[in-house]
């Protein structure tokens, strides 16, 4: 496996970052997960601004354009060999000292990760997932805004370990005033009366970019998205329920703390969402192999 390691590519083992970088010491950083499907990069500039927006709302300066980036990431999975995978970008604060100063990292670090991806098996997609909601609330948008997709996910790592204890793959996070928000790494959706509902990201969760096709994918169809603060009252006694993420992609709800949505199978507008995306994949993306 060969890296991307500050302008070069490496094998893996060679691919060591300091201990004195402020991404390991701080969690200083942002980074994303994308998907490749078929020899193509899925959404590629959309995650590569979301990227850039996050690295500048915490006044981080990438060394390189985004079209430079996104040149080195077809190179990175190209260099792979891969066709299906996952791909991880890291930019972090850079090597620093050991106070919390940014401005004594002069050069940021930049890291590709290019992978198999791990996911989940098929019948969570067939017959739906049971999921909880935790204790730990989602980052309040005051103190550091879920919409930046920075290094440090403590907060989502805290509610996945309340997850794992529940014996669930994954778990809602409310708002700090009690909304729901998301998932520990995937957006929410509910379907009421054939309407898609969906926490707007003033609340406090990451603009994500899987959320945003299927807005679109249902725009097509005919189904309306509206962007609208619910709580988990509306989850309980909703139509149809599924959660959105590059890794997990669609996967159906069907129990949320015990109480069955849609009789406890996937719902029809999820399922058709599904299968829209799934055909979608397969035709957008960056090419790697021209
Ligand atoms: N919310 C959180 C907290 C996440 O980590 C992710 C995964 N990156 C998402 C939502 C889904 O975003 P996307 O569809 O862009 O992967």
């Amino acid at each position: 496996m060969l890296i991307y390691l500050n302008g070069k590519l490496v094998p893996k083992e060679e691919a060591k970052v300091s201990v004195f970088d402020h991404g390991f010491l701080y969690g200083d950083g942002v980074f994303e997960g994308i998907r490749i499907y078929n020899g193509k990069i899925f959404k590629l500039k959309e995650h590569i601004e979301r990227l850039y927006a996050s690295a500048h709302a915490i006044d981080l300066k990438p060394p390189l354009t985004q079209e430079e980036l996104l040149k080195a990431t077809v190179e990175t999975v190209r260099a792979n060999n891969l066709r299906d995978g996952y791909i991880r970008i890291v930019i972090s604060r850079g090597e620093g000292d050991l106070g919390l100063d940014p401005r004594k990292c002069p050069n940021p670090t930049v890291v590709i990760i290019a992978d198999k991806i791990a996911i989940y098996p098929e019948e969570v997609y067939k017959k739906g997932m049971k999921i909880i909601t935790v204790s730990t609330r989602r980052n309040s948008p005051q103190a550091l805004n879920p919409n930046i997709k920075s290094l440090n996910y403590l907060n989502n790592i805290l509610a996945k370990i309340e997850a794992n204890r529940a014996n669930v793959p994954e778990a809602i996070m409310l708002s700090i005033e009690g909304y729901v928000a998301e998932a520990t790494g995937d957006n929410i959706f509910i379907v009421k009366n054939k309407k898609l509902i969906t926490p707007p990201l003033h609340l406090g969760v990451l603009p994500g970019i899987t959320r945003q096709t299927v807005i679109e994918l249902a725009k097509e169809r005919g189904i309306i998205s509206e962007e609208k603060p619910f709580t988990l009252y509306d989850v309980y006694t909703a139509d149809e329920c599924f959660l959105t993420g590059t890794a997990a992609e669609i996967v159906p709800v069907v129990e949320v703390d015990g109480r069955e949505i849609n009789g406890g199978v996937p719902g029809e507008i999820t399922l058709l969402l599904m299968k829209d995306f799934h055909e979608y994949v397969k035709k957008e993306g960056v090419e790697v192999y021209k």
